[in-house]
């Protein structure tokens, strides 16, 4: 039974993979519990451990024992971002779903906004970033051609700038259990569905603590898997 049955207010779960962000959990609870007590909805924090070597799951262990809204899954190794995504879909029973970083450069403030569209009757909700500013310039040159390249090759175009941080109503969440891919990119992924969207804009912090988990040689296969 899902939490909106049993209150009949709307529920939402955040989805968060984390791979070594022992620096960054002590910012992120406080920062997604503050927004969330602002936000009229039930909600879960679906954190996955993606196989870290650091503290990480001891935290998020902790931060579960006294908290009833975190939930916690463990991966057995570190299969990387987008498998962990894919975990976190699978445990979520509530009326929409929010992937959000862990490092808070996704800003939790824009929760609000984005169940204020959801209420207004849109299925998908995009966050996109206004600036790149805190990205390399390499990094946003390369980002750029991407989503050039991809979108000319793919009928199903994804909106640039947009990362996983958006808002997903469960009749999307239903729709992403329907694709078998193995070779998991979710911002493909997350676009096929379709359905109604919004588009709120912010701009891109630096991670708030800890390092990228991301270098070249894992973007490149990144961009790779999604063409
Ligand atoms: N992440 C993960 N598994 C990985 C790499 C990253 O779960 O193998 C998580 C990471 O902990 C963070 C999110 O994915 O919550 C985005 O990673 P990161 O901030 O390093 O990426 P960037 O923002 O630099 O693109
Ligand atoms: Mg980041």
């Amino acid at each position: 039974m899902t939490v909106s049955a049993r209150t009949n207010k709307k529920s939402l779960a955040l989805l968060v993979p984390m791979y070594n962000e022992e620096e960054s959990i002590p910012l992120f609870f406080p920062a997604i519990k503050t927004v969330m007590a602002e936000v009229d909805v039930d909600y879960k924090i679906i954190c996955v451990d993606d196989g870290s070597s650091d503290n990480t799951l001891k935290m998020l262990l902790a931060e579960a024992s006294k908290d009833e809204h975190v939930q916690v899954v463990a991966l057995s190794r570190n299969f990387g971002k987008e498998a962990a995504m894919t975990a976190a879909l699978d445990y979520v029973e509530a009326d929409a779903a929010i992937p959000i970083d862990a490092d808070l450069q996704d800003p939790p403030e824009l929760i609000g906004e984005m169940v204020a569209k959801w209420r207004e009757g849109f299925d998908v909700v995009y966050a996109k970033r206004v600036s790149r500013d805190a990205d390399t310039a390499m990094k946003r040159s390369s980002a750029g051609s991407f989503y050039k390249l991809f979108n000319k090759l793919s009928q199903i175009k994804i909106p640039e700038n947009v990362g996983d941080f958006r808002l997903m109503d469960s009749k999307v969440l239903e729709a992403l259990k329907c694709l078998p891919e193995k070779d998991r990119f979710m911002k493909g992924i997350f676009c096929w569905p379709g359905f109604s969207s919004y588009t709120v804009e912010f701009e891109r912090q630096e991670r708030a603590a800890g390092d990228t988990k991301f270098n070249y040689w894992k973007l490149w296969n990144f961009a790779l898997s999604g063409i």
